[in-house]
């Protein structure tokens, strides 16, 4: 124990671990994971947005363990796909155990059928819900378009194949730091950070 106020990261993915620990950053909060609470757990997303989806796994998680808990959605949609794979994101290929590369691939086999730009948005709803407080909520967006080849290595997901604007760099080339200023999830944790800090009366030791 740190003495400083509890907040859970509701998610198992490593990315977005990584991301939502570096934009939390300079908060008197100690950040825990599922994994330091030895709990294993996979949250069905059955709702009808991202952000109902969000809620229910930030309550999910802060029921369970009796703390704060943060929780996000986020998708990525496709303008010639009519929004396609949206809230689908994860779940693209139907097949539950395929990873980043099987699905940035049946994504780029959809796309050969349309012209480009293949215009896209990355969506990010994130939620907080802490034991006896209000729920905070807070949604981001990230434009740019998909490009048929991959560039670069960092982050997750569909990152190698997003190309941001206006930096004319994919998300995949941009480092963490310059993704955190840029990506859906940063722009949703800005604000809800901000709400974080008067509700659970945390410092911070950063101004972003
Ligand atoms: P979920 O938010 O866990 O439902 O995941 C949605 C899916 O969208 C992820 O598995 C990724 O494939 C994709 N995704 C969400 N955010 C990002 C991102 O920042 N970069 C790349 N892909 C992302």
């Amino acid at each position: 124990m740190t003495g400083k106020k509890q907040l859970l990261l509701g998610t198992n993915n490593p990315g977005k671990i990584q991301e939502l620990s570096a934009l939390l950053a300079g908060l008197q909060l100690e950040l825990i994971t599922p994994r330091t609470l030895g709990v294993e757990l996979s949250i069905e997303e059955q709702g009808t947005s991202y952000m109902e989806n969000a809620i229910h796994k930030a309550l999910t998680w802060s029921r369970l363990s009796s703390l704060p808990a943060l929780a996000d959605d986020s998708g990525l949609e496709v303008d010639a796909l009519s929004g396609a794979p949206g809230l689908l994101s994860h779940r693209f290929t139907g097949n539950p155990n395929a990873c980043d590369d099987e699905r940035r691939h049946m994504l780029l086999d959809k796309l050969q059928l349309f012209q480009r730009p293949w215009f896209a948005c990355f969506i990010c709803a994130v939620a907080i819900a802490s034991p006896g407080q209000e729920m905070i909520t807070a949604t981001g967006y990230c434009h740019g378009e998909i490009i048929p080849e991959e560039r670069g290595t960092n982050g997750f997901g569909y990152d190698p194949i997003f190309l941001v604007y206006p930096t004319g760099k994919t998300m995949a080339e941009l480092s963490m730091a310059h993704k955190n200023r840029v990506s859906h999830r940063a722009k949703a944790l800005l604000t809800a950070r901000q709400k974080l800090i008067e509700q659970l009366h945390v410092k911070s030791r950063i101004t972003r």
